[in-house]
């Protein structure tokens, strides 16, 4: 039998947790031939929801599920840890300034950067999932200088997915049918998915809808779309950010199809003039366990204006931890 993949959890008891864990445990998240080990972090007082959902998974009886370890304690929770999803973080409450928030998060994301550079496994792959997500994910990258810098992301799979949902839904086309979908910047209301690269049935997407829909429907739909759940569902998204968090992860490890591509918040390398070391939303693929920048694309002048927006708000974003000293 295979060596267990020790997957860490943060926020584990949250919502997105209740929605993650169970699909990690049953193959989901590596491949149905990948036992895993399931470390789930938590704050003190919300140890005792983890131990209930820990009760849960073991009454899953999950064939891949090895042993699940609970802890309060960052060190411990990322000791040998090959995959890290960082759920919880510290939501903007109200009348909390952005430079409070990102004070707050700097407590969170760069104690578990540290506990990963320190006891993680040399293979690990990390996530962030909490937001505001690209910003946690420099601080916690910071944090970690032995870890290769590739190795801290941020989620924009749920954006990805959102604007094929309703690119498919407009066109009224299976969502097969729809490739090389990108989400450029940040994980905020200023991404920008960008239909003018994308394909439905080999052809331009941007082509096969009008512009005024493109502009003023789609990117804000897509965009808004978290806010829609709340208002909808009394409650955030937590499923489809479960789901998207499975999706990231499965196709880092395992590659993404020929032909395709995704989207993921990576350390720039300046593709795209997108400024070197910010973590931002590329079109990406995945070969041999690597993410790599989708090269040449057309980048427009409205997409260009989109982009530089949105990574405007990614560099205010490092600018202010900077000055925090978090990084
Ligand atoms: P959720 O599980 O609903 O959300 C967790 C995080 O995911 C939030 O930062 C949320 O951002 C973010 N997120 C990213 N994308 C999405 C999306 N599409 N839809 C919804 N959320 C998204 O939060 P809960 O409050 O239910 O649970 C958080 C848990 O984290 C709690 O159990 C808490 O105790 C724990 N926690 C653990 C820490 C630790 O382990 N050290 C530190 C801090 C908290 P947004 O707020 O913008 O919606």
């Amino acid at each position: 039998t295979a060596t267990p993949v020790t997957v860490t959890v943060t926020g584990a008891a949250g919502q997105i947790g209740y929605a993650l864990l169970f699909r990690i445990a049953s193959g989901q998240l590596l491949g149905a031939d990948v036992p895993v080990t399931l470390n789930l972090l938590e704050i003190p007082q919300a140890v005792k929801a983890a131990e209930g959902t820990a009760m849960e998974l073991d009454d899953c009886a999950f064939p891949l599920l090895r042993g699940i370890n609970i802890y309060d304690d960052a060190k411990k929770a990322f000791e040998g840890c090959n995959v890290a999803l960082l759920v919880g973080a510290r939501p903007r409450t109200k009348g909390m300034e952005r430079g409070d928030l990102l004070e707050a998060n700097g407590g969170i994301f760069a104690p578990q950067g540290k506990a990963i550079n320190d006891g993680a496994a040399d293979d690990i792959r990390v996530l962030v999932v909490g937001n505001p997500a690209n910003t946690n994910a420099l601080i916690a990258q910071h944090a970690a200088p032995d870890v290769p810098a590739e190795r801290f992301t941020a989620m924009t799979r749920l954006d990805h997915n959102r604007a094929i949902a309703q690119l498919a839904k407009k066109l009224n086309v299976p969502l097969t049918e729809i490739k090389k979908m990108t989400i450029w910047g940040n994980h905020s209301a200023t991404q920008y998915p960008d239909l003018y690269n994308a394909e439905v049935g080999g052809k331009i997407a941007a082509e096969q809808v009008d512009e005024t829909w493109l502009k003023e429907e789609f990117i804000p739909t897509v965009a808004k779309r978290g806010a829609a759940i709340i208002e909808a569902r009394g409650a955030s998204s937590a499923a489809s950010a479960a789901n998207a968090a499975i999706d990231h992860v499965f196709d880092w490890v395992n590659g993404t199809p020929e032909g395709d591509w995704t989207s993921a918040a990576i350390p720039s390398d300046g593709s795209y003039g997108i400024p070197e070391g910010i973590i931002s939303s590329f079109p990406v693929v995945s070969k041999n366990g690597k993410w790599e920048i989708v090269q040449g694309l057309e980048i427009n002048e409205f997409s260009r204006q989109k982009i530089d927006a949105s990574v405007a708000e990614l560099l205010e974003e490092r600018d202010a931890v900077k000055s925090l000293g978090l990084i």
